[in-house]
């Protein structure tokens, strides 16, 4: 085998030296089960970062029926096919029951894509809008309103980009209440900005706990707000659960039930499939149907019978596991301990998430809140040495983000936090 050197030429060389690779010394991983992985010299990291792998790496549960039902038949999706209706089914009884009806995809992308033709063909409108810094797919559309990175692409004239009240930095002595309403003074705003330019709303399209904009804590009730101004206007809510879905708040099965509002079409994507490629969207029968007849929607490789074994079986180990339960009882475990680290390390500005979702803002001072920017990626990359694999998110890249398989334990937190602590008295 190449040595990661060998193979980082190699890779740069044929697949290009901006593909996307984490840390300064990139990991070369070769195996991994539960909440560990290992490189190619036999060393092991604590998975502290990936949701892909939701019920943890290479669960047997999940390899074995990926492995029978490959073993027996795989083919394109139309065909009748009782595992795929099996899983629609049950996939859609975990939701309200007016999302009733599922579309499956490939990615977190052509979820999103889909669910925004689909609000456009219900609405008649074609106006979009987005939190600021946000990311939700690389499809022309969708990479056209990222703001999270720089894109080639023109932010678009059909869409407008709302700042989200982050607690930690816009308090500025107002109340939730007013946090809230502020926020929804924004998005009457963007749609009325959208109508003087003849664009009617199509759909607000967010992640409920919004990850790639930091994960703030939520301000109760200014998703509800912000959709109850958009449904006024005529648009639908589109709910981005590709970070937020499956159990990764502990509390429920959807980030949206933390926001206590019923979306009108919910993407799905990341660990669906526990990295097996399968994405979905979730709507009301009437628009899947109404839809599907209008676009004639197929997807060659969207839920055929292998994806939809996969994420079967992901389903079964979230049941047998209790992995909510888990996530509720080890998520609160590593909050206090996070919590500890905070009164210990006056670099720790914030502590913040859901369930098994973290994260840990970094300031330079506690008055001003300078972002500690430099910092927070130096210790990524020291936490990478102390076998922790983590990373970073927001707007200033200060914020530790920590998003582990849900079957993450206390002992593995323990792990995880004195590692922490290593690192911060290090840093
Ligand atoms: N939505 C959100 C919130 C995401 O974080 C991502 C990927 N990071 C996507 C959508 C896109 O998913 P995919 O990469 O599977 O296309």
């Amino acid at each position: 085998m190449s040595s990661d050197s060998t193979l980082l030429e190699r890779r740069f060389r044929v697949m290009g030296r901006n593909a996307p690779l984490f840390y300064d010394r990139p990991v070369h991983l070769v195996r991994g089960k539960g909440v560990w992985v290992e490189d190619a010299d036999g060393r092991t990291y604590l998975d502290v970062y990936n949701n892909v792998p939701n019920v943890g790496h290479c669960h047997p549960h999940v390899v074995e029926a990926i492995a029978r039902q490959a073993a027996t038949l795989n083919l394109h999706t139309r065909y009748l096919h009782e595992t795929v209706v099996r899983y629609a089914e049950r996939l859609t009884a975990t939701f309200d029951g007016s999302l009733n009806a599922a579309t499956f995809t490939c990615s977190g992308t052509e979820s999103n894509e889909l669910a925004l033709r689909m609000a456009r063909y219900r609405t008649g409108g074609k106006g979009i809008i987005v939190s600021d810094f946000s990311y939700h797919g690389n499809s022309e559309t969708l990479a056209s309103v990222t703001t999270c990175f720089p894109v080639p692409e023109p932010f678009p004239a059909f869409a407008r980009k709302v700042a989200i009240p982050d607690p930690f930095r816009d308090r500025q002595g107002r109340s939730d209440e007013e946090l809230g309403d502020y926020f929804a003074a924004k998005v009457r705003e963007a749609v009325r900005s959208l109508q003087a330019d003849g664009i009617p709303i199509a759909a607000l399209l967010i992640d409920p706990l919004f990850a790639n904009e930091g994960l703030p804590e939520l301000v109760p009730n200014y998703v509800a707000k912000a959709v109850g101004i958009v449904r006024e206007a005529g648009g639908l809510f589109i709910c981005d659960e590709v970070q937020a879905g499956f159990g990764r708040t502990g509390d429920a099965m959807w980030g949206h039930q933390l926001a206590n509002v019923v979306p009108d079409i919910v993407s799905l994507g990341k660990p669906m499939g526990n990295g097996h490629p399968i994405g979905g969207v979730i709507a009301a029968s009437d628009l899947i149907d109404s839809f599907g007849l209008a676009a004639t929607y197929f997807n060659t490789f969207g839920g055929n019978p292998v994806s939809a074994a996969a994420a079967t079986a992901v389903l079964d180990v979230i049941e047998q596991e209790s992995l909510l339960e888990n996530g509720r009882r080890v998520g609160a475990y590593v909050r206090a301990g996070l919590e500890r680290l905070m009164a210990q390390h006056a670099i720790i500005g914030n502590v913040r998430g859901h369930g098994l979702f973290f994260g840990l803002e970094l300031v330079e001072d506690d008055a001003a809140r300078t972002p500690a920017t430099a910092k927070t990626k130096r210790l990524v990359n020291m936490m990478r040495d102390r076998g922790i694999l983590l990373s970073k998110i927001g707007r200033y890249d200060n914020i530790l983000k920590m998003r582990p398989p849900m079957v993450f334990t206390e002992e593995n937190a323990d792990l995880l936090l004195s590692a922490l602590d290593d690192a911060l008295n290090a840093l």
